[in-house]
């Protein structure tokens, strides 16, 4: 079973960088963070000068986990802030990260990090939010940085610059700021809060190497053991952003995006706005690219789905992650990277991991109410969230003969609801796929998604040529032989021609 996870909390930070109308006036002075890390003492000293507009300084994305009540912030100690006079302020802790204090005013704030974040047993894994390899530190913006809480972001031009040990490198995915090339330290202008803090940073030695991938510009850093395995990286993420950028008509939000990859047996991965960190158990070749590959086809699928396109609330998490799921399995097969037998195996975990949160984790809420506590219920979200998307995908060509099915829904989402400032809700798919098939979608939706009953999918696999027998948690899916011909069509144009044997 896959672990990948894209942080809800991510979800929640503000977008737009507007300033607030109401006085006082910002001073225009823009916002600068100074970096310096230590990593003898595993440690980061910040400085920051920042205009805070409202009136609450914070570090978001908090989780508690045991040993740290307050999170990550729990790992800050000696916060001092001054006003621009250099008069210590004194900011009322209200926990989780967040300190209030007057805003409408300049002001400069010191602390240090402890960078023990790989000593805590975090929820969605220490690749979302920091950990060491003997060539430096994985470490997310908002583990390392207090910004402007308010809702409107952060007010100005942000500007980051790092003081890292000799021979370490920053790598980021922010642009780098102009004249940093001549500066002794590394300094990058950030365009927004967002991505300030929902981003994955890498400091230190290992390998680095930037490549345009169709268009796209895009950073890999790989942990020693993974260099060798790049170019097998490369094809896939390749293949994938070309097959993404057909299937939703564009491409994604961001231009730059950066990658981490190192090792670990959990074989995670988490994305960020502009960067994903995957962890990989053992070594990357070919024959597990079925594991590695699906996790890194994933986290890029959502630089669309989840980061160009995003939900209104937790109540569309299946889609963000189960349309993330099942597009990941089609595209994969249709690029060749899995084979009919791999393809066939993918398939039959879809409706097992329904079965697994519906009968042995008892989950008895809809798939839309499991996306409020998406780690615990990750097997519904997950599961029956793939489930429900192949469903619509193939009830959307049943119903228009073949002449569309989720990728026009995915085209037109991405086309009337682009980030940043537009989101979608379940009205919006329901009536986009109505529109699309000239039919009412909200019934079918009701019953793959807002009821609490058991979702029967053999239909789908039916109209696909395909036939499930199952028994309990046993799965097994074949071809039918009496499958129709436009059954077979429409399986090959999902999945494409698939092969026997993979490539
Ligand atoms: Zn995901």
């Amino acid at each position: 079973m896959h672990l990948v996870r894209l942080a809800l909390a991510w979800l929640a930070l503000g977008f737009s960088n507007t300033a607030i109308a109401a006085a006082p006036v910002y001073d225009g002075q823009g916002n600068s963070y100074r970096i310096s890390i230590d990593a003898n003492a595993r440690r980061a000293q910040v400085r920051a000068d920042l205009w805070l507009a409202g009136d609450m300084l914070s570090m978001f994305n908090v989780m508690t986990v045991p040993g740290l009540a307050d999170g990550q912030a729990d790992l800050v100690e000696g916060l001092q802030v001054r006003d621009a006079a250099g008069t210590v302020l004194a900011p009322r802790k209200l926990g989780g990260g967040d300190y209030e204090l007057a805003g409408g005013r300049r002001i400069l704030v010191q602390y240090s990090v402890r960078l023990d974040h790989d000593k805590y047993a975090w929820p969605a894994g220490a690749e979302e939010i920091g950990y060491w390899t003997d060539e430096g530190l994985m470490i997310t913006g908002a583990s390392l940085l207090f910004a402007d809480g308010g809702d409107a972001g952060i007010t100005g031009p942000i500007t980051v610059e790092f003081e890292l040990p000799r021979g370490w490198r920053a790598n980021t995915p922010w642009q780098r700021a102009p004249g940093a090339e001549k500066s002794a330290t590394e300094r990058f202008s950030v365009p927004s809060r967002r991505e300030l803090l929902s981003n994955a940073l890498f400091l230190g030695t290992a390998d680095s190497e930037t490549f345009d991938v169709g268009g796209v510009q895009m950073t890999l850093v790989l942990g020693n053991r993974y260099v060798p395995s790049k170019d097998l990286f490369l094809d896939l993420l390749r293949r994938q952003l070309e097959s993404y950028k057909d299937l939703f008509g564009g491409k994604p939000l961001s231009s730059r995006y950066l990658v981490i990859i190192n090792e670990d047996k959990s074989g995670d991965g988490g994305a960020f706005a502009s960067s994903f960190s995957q962890y990989i158990a053992g070594d990357a070749d070919e024959r597990n690219r079925v594991i590695w590959g699906y996790v890194m086809a994933h986290e890029l699928l959502h630089f669309w789905n989840g980061l160009s396109i995003t939900p209104v609330d937790y109540h569309e998490e299946w889609f963000k992650e189960g349309a993330t799921d099942y597009l990941t399995i089609a595209t994969l097969a249709r690029n060749g990277f899995i084979d009919e037998n791999l393809l066939f195996k993918r398939l039959e975990n879809v409706p097992r991991r329904y079965l697994i949160a519906r009968m042995a984790q008892g989950l008895g809420m809809s798939v839309r109410d499991s996306g409020k506590d998406k780690q615990p219920n990750r097997q519904l979200v997950y599961g029956g969230g793939s489930l429900a998307a192949m469903a619509l995908d193939v009830e959307m060509r049943v119903r228009s003969r073949d002449r569309v099915g989720l990728p026009d829904l995915m085209k037109a989402l991405y086309a009337q609801y682009p980030m940043p400032g537009k989101r979608y809700s379940l009205d919006d798919i329901a009536r986009i796929a109505g529109e699309l098939t000239q039919s009412d979608f909200r019934p079918f939706l009701a019953n793959a998604v807002e009821s609490t009953g058991y979702f029967d999918i053999r239909p789908t696999y039916e109209a696909l040529g395909l036939r499930m027998d199952s028994f309990v948690e046993e799965m097994f899916i074949g071809r039918e032989p009496g499958a129709t011909a436009q059954q077979k069509a429409r399986f090959d144009a999902i999945f494409g021609a698939v092969s026997a044997r993979s490539q």
